[in-house]
């Protein structure tokens, strides 16, 4: 029998080695074929009485298995059909369930569960042999395999991750886990998504050892050899789940109360995943397994048929995957060779860019004013550096070699042979039009010049430069090394060269990159900044200002506004609005929180956390709390608005602003526009984005609603027209449903 995907050899002694090994893909998935020749292959090995067990492994040096391909779970939504997705919810419990009975088939050797309780019967042996990671489906065949060795790296990641675009695990995860690991460390491992290490996976009792790399294969090959009848825990009788399980354990009957008010509390009921996982257990936990594995699959499909979950695996997997893969390259223009990035300015930017370069393998030359300044970036490193060293991440002679690709420096003449250029100097056009002109006189004179600035047009500032075409935009965000989004700005003048070499720097440091136009702001800067104000606004009217912020944590956004201002500074706020105010003139548009921030600032010495406070009181040691002094200044209204009416007011903050970017083209693709609010500013990721959230509240439900707004608290709640048109025209922001 020949296969695609695996290959399978057998011994003498009648043992099969099944590699799984996807031709022309870099790491092993569960996809179509690998699912069809995986059956195929349980069917032949359950009836060959020739063969005698079995080893899987992978032929993968980049790991074991790393969980099903998306793409064939439909992210595609809203019914956007990418992989031969079932259409009928009875069809795809059918595909669920399919690869549910498949391994069940394994573990059982196709012996019904009585004849194994009884002892009359068992199953051939199967052990996995995992050379790397295994995640998701990945795990799950793992634990289906009746023992499970693993190499001894500790950079091997075993998990089930599906919760992070909404998904349970559906390959038995949710059931053999808690099984093998007991209630408490499965919930852990399920509703948080986070892999462990292989021993943390030994001692938790999910795989039973821990060899040298090269060992796996003949170790699990030992262990099929002298166990040839093989049959799972669960299938034995008298099974008791390790630290209780079932309806009337009091031990479980605790846990599942308090992993329940947890799980709601962490994900504000956004997430329908956290609490299927955990129906999964507890129902799981009072069934045997055969009828356990039906209920996971019930609940599976529940998820999968939900426009949220589709909308999460659609931006923060496939279209996250393909941003990342450089999808807005230009064709055609040879991959750029970048070895050393010179980086301009030593501040809190320039440090950041420098470290998450030198990250991405490549060196960096760090220019700033004087030796002094510019060796504030090597500082930076190095403190991110101690911490890991002293958490055992890290070597010491790693850190030091890393510490020494940065070269800080004054003069210009050590730039001559960077491959490219990221400045971030002072936000002050004189300054920058300064430094791109030393530089442009000693760099070679193809290399790409990239500003980091915030607020000033690329355009204008690629007027300094002899090379228009070779300028552009690369807007990081604070700090550097957490943040995951980078904004690309062609200006006018910007060549396609410019555009691919950024992104092709983007792919040696791993942001998600996003093209955006270039107007005041970009993208995220133009949705923020209402969002924040909103807030500010609802200070003024006298509502609560917990009842603001816990509002927008309801709603999913990781930190309330009020919290978030404080962070990114009052002053800052103020001196945009100033410096705005002053460049516009006339134009200028009041955004109604001038005075707030004017007496939060200079009246009442309320700039910020830095500054010692703002909404917040940050007491040393203790919790922040809002300011006291707070309700004194903006007395508190008799009358509070409904939580309800809080989130729309600061979800529409976020929608409107959003979605005129991209009626106006700043952000030219809704995939652009969701990827950048969640990792941007943190946008509720349990939507998808706003553009896909749009979608799912109906582009009519959200022209209503924003009009609705817009009457009551004013016109920047107005819908753009083509989301009006669009509504009329009965559109939606994505393809619809074939
Ligand atoms: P910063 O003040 O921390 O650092 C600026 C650095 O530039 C300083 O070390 C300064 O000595 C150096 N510098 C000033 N003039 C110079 C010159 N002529 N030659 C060489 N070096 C010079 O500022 P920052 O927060 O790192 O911001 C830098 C840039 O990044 C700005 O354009 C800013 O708008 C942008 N930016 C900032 C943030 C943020 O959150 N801070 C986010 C995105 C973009």
């Amino acid at each position: 029998m020949s296969y695609k995907t695996l290959t399978v050899e057998t011994d003498s002694d009648g043992i099969s080695l099944v590699t799984i090994d996807l031709p022309g893909k870099s790491m092993n998935v569960w996809d179509a074929d690998l699912i069809a020749d995986f059956a195929k292959w349980v069917d032949e090995f359950v009836g060959d009485d020739a063969v005698k067990g079995a080893v899987i492994t992978s032929g993968k040096k980049s790991g074991f298995l790393a969980g099903a391909d998306l793409n064939m779970l439909g992210g595609g939504g809203p019914g956007e059909n990418k992989g031969g997705v079932p259409s009928t919810p009875a069809d795809q419990f059918e595909a669920a369930f399919g690869l549910n009975k498949m391994l069940r088939k394994l573990e059982t050797g196709g012996q019904s569960a009585k004849d194994l309780k009884k002892g009359t019967a068992h199953a051939k042996p199967v052990a996995a042999a995992v050379n790397g990671l295994a995640l998701g489906g990945g795990l799950e065949l793992v634990l289906a395999c009746h023992h499970r060795v693993v190499a001894d790296n500790p950079k091997i990641q075993l998990g089930v991750p599906e919760v992070q675009v909404g998904l349970l695990p559906g390959g038995g995860g949710t059931q053999r886990l808690p099984r093998l690991a007991g209630l408490q460390n499965a919930a852990m491992l399920a509703t948080q998504g986070k892999p462990i290490d292989p021993n943390t996976a030994k001692a938790q009792g999910i795989i039973q050892d821990v060899v040298p790399a090269g060992d796996v294969v003949a170790k699990a090959k030992e262990w099929v050899k002298a166990n040839p009848k093989a049959v799972q825990p669960w299938d034995k009788k008298g099974f008791k789940f390790p630290g209780g399980g079932g309806a009337m354990d009091p031990r479980s009957v605790q846990f599942f109360m308090a992993a329940n008010a947890m799980a709601q509390r962490e994900t504000n009921h956004n997430y329908p995943a956290v609490q299927y996982i955990l129906s999964c257990m507890y129902e799981g936990s009072i069934v045997p397994i055969d009828t356990a594995i039906r209920i996971e699959s019930k609940y599976f499909v529940k998820l999968l048929t939900s426009p949220q979950t589709r909308n999460m695996i659609r931006t923060l997997f496939i279209n996250k995957q393909s941003a990342e893969k450089g999808e807005q390259r230009p064709k055609g223009v040879p991959a750029s060779d970048i070895k050393t990035v010179g980086v301009l300015g030593a501040g809190l930017m320039g440090a950041g860019i420098t470290h998450v370069t030198v990250k991405g393998g490549m060196n960096v030359v760090v220019l700033d004013r004087d030796q002094e300044a510019a060796e504030k970036a090597v500082a930076y490193s190095k403190k991110i550096l101690d911490k890991r060293v002293a958490r055992g991440k890290l070597t010491k002679e790693a850190a030091e070699e890393f510490l020494a690709k940065i070269k800080p420096t004054a003069d210009y003449n050590d730039l001559k042979d960077v491959d490219l250029i990221i400045e971030a100097v002072f936000e002050d056009p004189d300054v920058k039009a300064d430094v791109i002109k030393k530089t442009e006189a000693v760099i070679r004179p193809d290399v790409i010049f990239a500003s980091n600035t915030s607020t000033l047009p690329i355009t204008g500032l690629a007027r300094n430069s002899e090379r228009p075409d070779q300028f552009i935009g690369m807007h990081f965000f604070s700090p550097v090394e957490k943040m995951p989004l980078l904004e690309i700005i062609p200006g006018k003048e910007s060549g396609d060269r410019a555009l691919a070499t950024a992104l092709d720097y983007n792919a040696k440091i791993r942001k998600t990159p996003i093209v955006v136009k270039d107007v005041r702001g970009f993208y995220t800067n133009r949705v923020v900044p209402p969002y924040l104000n909103e807030a500010m606004m609802m200070v003024k009217e006298g509502v609560k200002p917990a009842l603001i912020d816990n509002a927008a944590k309801g709603l999913g956004m990781p930190i309330g506004p009020l919290a978030l201002t404080d962070e990114t500074k009052l002053d800052l706020g103020l001196m945009l609005v100033r410096s705005t105010k002053k460049e516009l003139g006339d134009a200028y548009k009041p955004t109604g929180v001038e005075d707030l921030l004017e007496k939060m600032v200079e009246g009442l010495g309320r700039a910020g956390r830095v500054s010692g406070g703002g909404f917040y009181e940050y007491p040393e040691g203790g919790k922040k709390h809002i300011w006291p002094g707070l309700s004194e200044h903006f007395p508190l209204a008799d009358e509070q608005p409904s939580l309800e009416d809080v989130k729309d007011r600061l979800l529409y903050a976020q929608l409107i602003p959003a979605a005129q970017c991209y009626a106006e083209g700043v952000i030219s693709d809704p995939q652009s526009a969701d990827l950048g609010a969640i990792f941007g500013w943190g946008f509720a990721p349990w939507t998808g984005g706003p553009m896909s959230h749009i979608d799912t509240i109906g582009l009519e439900a959200f022209v209503r609603t924003a009009e609705s707004l817009a009457q009551k608290y004013g016109g920047r709640f107005n819908p753009p027209e083509e989301f009006r048109a669009m509504a009329k025209g009965g559109k939606t922001l994505y393809p619809k449903a074939a």
